[in-house]
């Protein structure tokens, strides 16, 4: 065939193609018009998940009767001018192409009426041919309709999911424009139920609190100012919005959210920017809930790379990655609390629980009084980070009653009980010692050994042993190879010199290789967190009363005292009222 210039209804049919996908994609481009016009109301209404019917009505200022049938027009736009435009782009729109691209490949009505005339206007478009135009009754705004979409694309009608699949995309896309306009109220109607309705208060708690419920919307903490700095975006970026406090997880990524000028985008570098700042928060395999809002001057994007403008391109990325790890980051540390707990908690879990007895009656004997301030600090300790640490509120002093099933630490504080899991704790404790000790030196103090001990492994941890050789010298461990498949260790980490330096070594492997896919952290990471959790004191180990208050004041120290660097809780914490509630005393 000759090479030929496609006709307009065959290239609108190709636009068509890239912009509109499903049902939903429809709905973006509408909503975002709504938008884009100035609405504060926007309801979407759909019939089987949007294949009959979607119809979006606006209260924005309309469209001058004048400029209707340019709308529909390939390339038609108010909203850029030249080319030079394309690099602050301050609209969701700007391609031009989203009305004609409808228009192509369905029946739509566009009603409208502009701010400052007196009488609105309909035009009705039919795979792309203009039927009529009309005076029409609308108030202020506009209402688009489509119906029959795909109908003269027998292709990608086939592609269609369920009317219930698609009804789901389109409810998630709405969700999605309430999350970046706290401030527009959207109601979205499928076959004439109400599934979606925000207030538009302007609150983005209160849009959590509507669509992911308020149980979550309470565990959410403020990231960044209060109030968005819109619509002054400057050149360096400004990071707000709400985040999960750590106890509340998903098991998908599903619920972080990111919008920049109010865009929702995907972008996988800021996803992993906030699973960094919820690092040792979590559990591994769970993810947190995050509306994470970016306010960014336009000329710092390129939004123009994909026609759903989903993915955006930053110009410094690793600016925007940064900022949105430190503002997350700091709304977390600080403000993640012991966790409350009915009093369900039943001991008969406790390891070791029944061989206790004699053990805890032998305690008993030598119970002493405890002094209610915290106790032998000198001055000099008093100035020390721990106190202030506690003066932030990040850890109220505690004062250390006993211990539990030889596993738990029994403290009181301010405001009343506390229940401390040693291991987890002193995990926490050395993880943050060790982590500032790497950071500041490259290294970690080694304790060389009077008799170098010889150590036989697989070739699996053998292999492991070679290729890290280096990585585990800098953490202490200072090993040769002696013979095939066996080492000599001549020196381990200063933390592990009680242990068994054979085992120790072994245990650490081990744990290299279960973990060697986790792409999260570094090497250097994975190994500090692998002999913490060997150095850590163990459940079942009987500690004395000293050992417990140094415990606990190096854990009041902590940065993040809450958790343990595997994200589990530290310590439960049994408010004086659920105490006075449970002896009714209330
Ligand atoms: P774009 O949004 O990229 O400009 P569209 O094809 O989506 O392209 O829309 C074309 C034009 O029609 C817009 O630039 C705008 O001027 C006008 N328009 C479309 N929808 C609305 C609406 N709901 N309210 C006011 N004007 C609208
Ligand atoms: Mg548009």
């Amino acid at each position: 065939m000759p090479i030929r210039v496609l006709p307009p209804e065959v290239a609108d049919k190709i636009a068509a193609g890239e912009v509109v996908e499903r049902p939903a994609s429809v709905v973006k481009e509408l909503v975002e018009n709504a938008l884009d016009a100035g609405a504060t109301q926007v309801r979407v209404e759909i019939r089987e998940g949007g294949l009959r019917l979607i119809k979006v009505t606006d209260n924005g200022s309309g469209i001058p009767a004048a400029e209707v049938p340019l709308a529909v027009q390939r390339h038609a736009t108010s909203k850029i001018a030249s080319a030079a435009d394309l690099a602050a782009i301050r609209t969701l729109g700007f391609r031009g192409e989203a009305l004609a691209a409808i228009a192509s490949v369905s029946r739509l009505t566009l009603t409208t009426r502009y701010r400052d005339e007196a009488t609105g206007t309909r035009l009705v478009v039919e795979g792309g041919r203009v039927l009529h135009q009309e005076p029409a009754a609308h108030p202020v705004g506009t209402t688009v309709q489509v119906e029959h979409l795909f109908f003269n694309t027998p292709a990608r009608r086939k592609f269609l999911k369920t009317p219930r699949t698609e009804a789901g995309h389109i409810s998630r896309m709405v969700q999605r424009f309430a999350f970046g306009f706290p401030d527009v109220r959207f109601t979205l109607v499928s076959d004439g139920r109400v599934v979606l309705r925000t207030g538009g208060s302007g609150r983005l708690a209160d849009v959590v609190a509507t669509l992911w419920g308020t149980d979550v919307a309470r565990e959410m903490v403020g990231v960044g100012p209060e109030v968005p700095p819109w619509p002054e975006a400057g050149p360096e970026p400004v990071v707000w919005g709400l985040v999960g406090k750590p106890n509340v997880t998903r098991p998908n990524a599903q619920h972080i959210l990111f919008f920049l000028n109010r865009r929702w985008i995907t972008d996988r570098a800021l996803q992993q920017a906030v699973l960094q700042a919820y690092h040792t928060f979590m559990p591994a395999g769970r993810y947190p809930l995050a509306v994470v809002h970016i306010v960014l001057d336009p000329a710092q994007v390129d939004v123009n790379v994909h026609p759903t403008k989903a993915e955006v391109r930053f110009r410094r990325p690793r600016v925007v990655f940064a900022a949105v790890q430190k503002a997350v980051r700091a709304a977390l540390v600080g403000t993640a609390p012991a966790r409350p707990v009915a009093l369900e908690v039943t001991w008969a879990q406790a390891p070791g629980w029944a061989e206790r007895g004699e053990r805890l009656r032998a305690a008993r004997g030598e119970e002493k009084p405890l002094p209610l301030v915290p106790e032998g600090d000198s001055p000099a300790a008093d100035a020390s980070p721990s106190r202030e640490a506690s003066a932030a509120g990040l850890l109220p002093l505690l004062r250390v009653v006993g211990q539990v099933g030889a596993a738990y630490i029994v403290a009181e504080g301010p405001d009343g009980l506390y229940l401390i899991d040693q291991h987890a704790a002193h995990e926490r404790v050395l993880y943050e010692q060790l982590q500032a000790q790497w950071l500041r030196e490259g290294h970690l103090p080694a304790q060389h050994l009077l008799n170098p001990v010889p150590v036989t492994v697989d070739s699996d941890l053998g292999a492991l042993l070679s290729e890290h050789e280096a990585t585990l010298r800098q953490m202490g461990f200072i090993v040769e190879t002696f013979g095939p498949g066996t080492y000599l260790i001549r020196a381990v980490p200063a933390v592990l010199s009680q242990q068994n330096p054979a085992q120790a070594l072994e245990d650490i492997l081990e744990g290299l290789r279960e973990d060697r896919d986790r792409v999260r952290e570094t090497l250097e990471e994975r190994l500090i967190l692998h002999i913490c959790k060997r150095a850590a004191v163990k459940a079942g180990q009987v500690l004395s009363e000293e050992e417990m208050r140094a415990l606990v004041r190096d854990l009041e120290a902590c940065a993040t005292p809450h958790t343990c660097p595997h994200g589990r809780p530290t310590l439960i914490h049994i408010s004086a009222a659920d105490l006075a509630r449970q002896f009714g005393r209330e």
